[in-house]
């Protein structure tokens, strides 16, 4: 069974480039709702734990770079199958692949400067709200 929550973020890029605004609500119009929302800056530890899966592989340097290069936006949405919708939503990692109208189509700038992150599975998305929020950070 497939569970109703997911984590997203919107990366430095997207931030910088004045989308914040645009993304959540392109968030809430595709349905997801919004459980609990974080403006926040990683630190390099932070980044590196959160990437650590990606650790062997040649962009990690720079993926962590990157993602503590300015302010993100953390959010955990729910919605029915959210893991598979959200990733549907957002389109392909590569935005040159992404469908026309997602959020990576619209607002990423490169591969690593992809507007946006969504988890992979159920288990991820527990874990990754988990790093990000407490409890009553909730609603
Ligand atoms: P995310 O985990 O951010 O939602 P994803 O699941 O679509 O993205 P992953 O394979 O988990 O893609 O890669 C994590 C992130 O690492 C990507 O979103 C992108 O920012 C960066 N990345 C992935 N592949 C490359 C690459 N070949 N070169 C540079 N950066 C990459
Ligand atoms: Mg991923």
């Amino acid at each position: 069974m497939s569970g109703n929550v997911t984590f997203t973020m919107i990366k430095p890029q997207a931030v910088a480039d004045g989308k914040m605004g645009k993304i959540i609500d392109k968030i809430i119009e595709g349905g997801f709702k919004i459980k609990a929302l974080k403006y926040t800056r990683l630190s390099k530890e932070q980044a590196m734990k959160f990437y650590a899966v990606h650790k062997e592989r040649p962009f990690y340097g720079s993926l962590v770079d990157f993602m503590t290069s300015g302010p993100i936006v953390a959010a955990i949405l729910e919605k029915d199958d959210a893991v598979a919708a959200y990733r549907k939503y957002i389109g392909s990692t590569n935005p040159a692949d992404a469908e026309p109208g997602t959020i990576r189509a619209l607002y990423a700038t490169s591969l690593e400067k992809n507007a946006v992150h969504g988890s992979d599975s159920d288990d991820n998305a527990i874990i990754e709200g988990n790093f990000f929020f407490s409890e009553f950070e909730r609603a």
